[in-house]
């Protein structure tokens, strides 16, 4: 059963203090930096000839945009270690940021995005990318109580193997929510512009972002809704809750990103899209390119993203 969270003003779950705090940090997020980060992302894909896997007949590209998203975060300044998973045919190296925490270290907030592409990859999933790099330079010199661990997933387009053999390594971490992000710049004011998934309604004009969530976090579905009710530019935003088994139809599209393998464990976790196919003709093409986006939209997704990570970063124990 779905549980439609729909354009229902939320509950005030976060308090003005702790609301307030959350969206002084998403406003240093900057519309141009994610404009050039999405255009150097895409540049190093574009640059990268990748590989024909089958069963697929389009380039899967990967080792460009890692080594682009390395020099990244070395020029902020930030740690970084690559995870190698390879084995069983497949290379696997996901990028992990750790900001760990003042008080509360061992409770950690996970914010993911994949970074592997088809072509050139702008919404799927630059855009996510773009964010991760700007959430991580909201963070440097700041104090929360729970480690915010950014994780860029490699091959998830291949089958969602970087993030599996990612919480396969780690079911020991206490992860008190993943917030994963995969394509979100897109957006259209047109009429039409937005189809619905089998099993879920949606308003015909493409201009908000899903959040789809398990059941364990719902509540903090919520405070997403909150926040992005709150942003200096409201976000329009869609969400719903999926039952455990997430068998029901309306789920079943939103399982298609890296979120379902924290899912799988019963972690709780937050799903952002733009939707992907259901609203955007350049999905898995060579025409998802930069100048198709919307970046006051990834600006906004930017915002909550960050807002979101540091709200929950904070929550009381
Ligand atoms: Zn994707």
């Amino acid at each position: 059963m779905l549980a439609a969270l729909g354009c229902a003003p939320a509950p005030e779950l976060l308090t003005e203090g702790q609301l307030s705090a959350a969206l002084a940090v998403a406003e240093e997020v900057d519309t141009t930096r994610l404009t050039d980060d999405v255009a150097m992302l895409v540049e190093a894909h574009a640059a990268d000839p990748g590989e024909v896997v089958s069963p697929w007949d389009r380039p899967h590209k990967r080792r460009g945009g890692e080594a682009t998203l390395l020099a990244a975060f070395a020029k902020l300044g930030v740690d970084f270690k690559i995870e190698d998973h390879s084995g069983e045919g497949w290379e696997v190296h996901n990028i992990v940021v750790e900001f760990p925490g003042a008080t509360r270290p061992d409770e950690v907030v996970l914010v993911t995005a994949h970074y592997d592409v088809w072509y050139q990859g702008a919404d799927d999933n630059s855009s996510g990318v773009a964010v991760l790099l700007e959430l991580a330079r909201a963070l440097i010199g700041k104090q929360h109580a729970r480690t915010i661990r950014i994780v860029a997933f490699d091959a998830e387009e291949v089958g969602l193997i970087g993030s599996a053999r990612y919480f396969r390594r780690h079911t020991e971490d206490d992860v008190r929510l993943v917030i994963n992000m995969d394509s979100v710049g897109f957006a259209s004011s047109e009429a039409g512009s937005q189809v619905a998934p089998p099993g879920f309604t949606l308003p015909e004009v493409g201009d908000f972002i899903v959040l789809m969530a398990n059941d364990v976090a719902a509540r903090e579905a919520l405070i997403m809704g909150q926040l992005a009710g709150a942003l200096p530019e409201p976000l329009a935003l869609q969400g719903a809750v999926g039952s455990d088994d997430h068998r029901s139809p309306g789920t079943g599209d939103f399982h298609r990103s890296d979120h379902s393998q924290a899912w799988a464990q019963g972690t709780p976790g937050l799903f952002l899209t733009d939707t992907t196919n259901f609203r955007n003709e350049h999905y898995h093409t060579e025409t998802d390119l930069p100048d198709t986006l919307d970046y006051g939209f990834l600006t906004q997704v930017g915002q909550l993203v960050v807002a979101g990570a540091w709200a929950m970063a904070e929550e009381a124990e």
